[in-house]
């Protein structure tokens, strides 16, 4: 595993995200927090793309958040929807490969593949991975990562006169990383 600036990747699934959002007329609200996880970024931006287009694909109206929490040493990152929800019997079974709730009114284009890729992703990484979901009220899935550095808030607005200061200039080099 390694040291992955989880707002970085963020950003560039809101920009990939943003006009299927658009589009269907959802409002799409991701975590701007700076923060950096030990993951494996392929398996890790896989696991945030299958969840965050899941949610995007099954509500029809509201808003899909990606929200972060620091809870000692790990962050917990949730992803969550105003949609249909998964009915209690699919709960468990939606994480099977080729399970779809409603695959004869659903979208045809799903394989039914994802959150299959989510679990055995999350196993192997050794996240944990939960999800809640409420019929008629949304879903949310949340993953736990181990955090790589002490957890901070967005970056506030320094004055130019601190530009040239060493400290800036590390604070700099991590965030364009
Ligand atoms: P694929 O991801 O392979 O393109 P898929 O989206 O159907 O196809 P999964 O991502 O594994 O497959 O999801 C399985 C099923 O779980 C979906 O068909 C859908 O019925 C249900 N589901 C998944 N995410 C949500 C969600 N956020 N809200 C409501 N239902 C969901
Ligand atoms: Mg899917």
């Amino acid at each position: 595993l390694t040291g992955i600036a989880l707002n970085r990747m963020l950003g560039q699934l809101r920009d990939e995200m943003a006009p299927q959002a658009a589009e269907k007329g959802l409002s799409l609200s991701i975590s701007q927090k700076s923060a950096w996880v030990h993951s494996d970024a392929t398996y890790l931006r896989r696991i945030l793309q299958n969840l965050i287009s899941n949610a995007l694909r099954y509500t029809t109206h509201g808003e899909v958040r990606v929200d972060l929490q620091q809870l000692d040493d790990r962050l917990s990152v949730s992803i969550s929807d105003t949609g249909p929800g998964i009915p209690i019997d699919h709960q468990d079974k939606v994480f099977d490969e080729f399970h779809r709730v409603n695959s004869d009114t659903g979208p045809a284009d799903g394989l039914g593949l994802g959150l299959a890729i989510v679990d055995r992703a999350c196993r192997l990484l050794k996240h944990p991975l939960r999800m809640i979901s409420k019929t008629g009220q949304g879903t949310t899935f949340t993953i736990e990562l181990p955090l790589a550095t002490q957890f901070a808030t967005e970056r506030p607005e320094r004055p130019n006169v601190a530009e040239n200061t060493p400290l800036q200039r590390i604070v700099l080099l991590i965030e364009n990383d």
